[in-house]
């Protein structure tokens, strides 16, 4: 993650970062992320080549694309490990910098699945210079740039949207040829949305099981029906417990080789995204979870 003396000039309501947070300011979600002089961490790169995926996640601050730019071309000197880029939206130029310096997969985060929501927790309500328009914008751009399969959004669930709202999102990141991970809305002391709670893990689990058929082209729009805003599958049962047998739906989601490991949860507590396989028995607790089949 970029550093700065301060905070983002983003206003996420649900972000330790934001402008507005008293956090501690190393956190991003409930990971600590301590601050480092250039030296010390480049001092540690030997060690990139052993990951799966580099992910630079950077905050919102004057030239920080000069940052960002920066540390991909060092990272690119030492290996051609894949490399992801978090970042606001940025002009289709920027984004062709960052593609020709060597960054693989770029990722421009939505948080919120409708256009009210997204103004009221990072946009216009917050007092931030993010709109939904410029945010579709940038991901279009960034598709031009990077190509299908290159660029993700996040999308945060909890913040307050209904079960179909969420399902509506990724039908329509699909169609656009965005990929989505998936996020479960955590409260942080000292933000605005700190007295917020986590959602709920069965309608988190259908979320989770729609993105991962939606991404395996097992399901179109069709086969879905809603009972009071939640989810329901036509499919046969069989057919899609097929898809769902290797645990994949309910792990980290996001860029290929990411596990994001407890970024949402605590080790004790709910597992939201798993950060490495499941084991059988973790696949089918997870699956009934989901209470797709009752
Ligand atoms: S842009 Fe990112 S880092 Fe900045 S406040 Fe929003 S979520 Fe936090």
């Amino acid at each position: 993650m970029t550093y700065r003396e301060g905070r983002c000039d983003a206003n996420c309501a649900f972000c330790p970062q934001a402008r507005e947070s008293t956090s501690s300011s190393d956190r991003l979600s409930r990971i600590s992320w301590p601050d480092f002089a250039y030296p010390e961490v480049k001092a540690e790169y030997s060690v990139l080549p052993s990951f799966s995926r580099i992910c630079i996640q950077s905050l919102n601050y004057p030239n920080v694309i000069d940052d960002v730019l920066f540390l991909v071309q060092e990272i690119r000197s030492v290996t051609d490990t894949p490399l992801s880029v978090s970042i606001h939206p940025l002009t289709k130029s920027n984004l062709q910098k960052l593609r020709d310096a060597g960054v693989t997969n770029i990722g421009i985060a939505f948080d919120a699945c409708t256009q009210e929501l997204f103004d009221k927790v990072k946009g216009k309500s917050r007092g931030s210079s993010y709109r939904w328009g410029l945010h579709e914008k940038a991901l279009n751009d960034a598709l031009d740039v990077f190509g299908i399969g290159r660029v993700t959004t996040h999308l945060m669930i909890g913040l307050g949207e209904t079960e179909a709202e969420a399902v509506e999102f990724l039908f329509k990141m699909k169609e656009l040829g965005v990929s989505v991970g998936l996020f479960a809305f955590t409260a942080i002391r000292g933000t605005a949305l700190e007295k917020g709670e986590g959602p709920d893990l069965g309608s988190y689990r259908r979320v989770q099981v729609i993105r991962h058929l939606l991404h395996r082209d097992a399901i179109e729009w069709n086969d879905l029906h809603f009972i009071n805003e939640e989810v329901r599958l036509k499919p046969p049962e069989s057919e899609l417990r097929e898809y769902l047998s290797s645990g994949v739906a309910f792990q980290v989601s996001g860029c290929a080789g990411c596990n994001r490991p407890f970024y949402n949860e605590r080790p004790s507590g709910t597992m939201y995204n798993f950060p490495c396989p499941l084991s059988e028995e973790e696949v089918q607790i997870s699956i009934n979870e989901s209470g797709l089949w009752p």
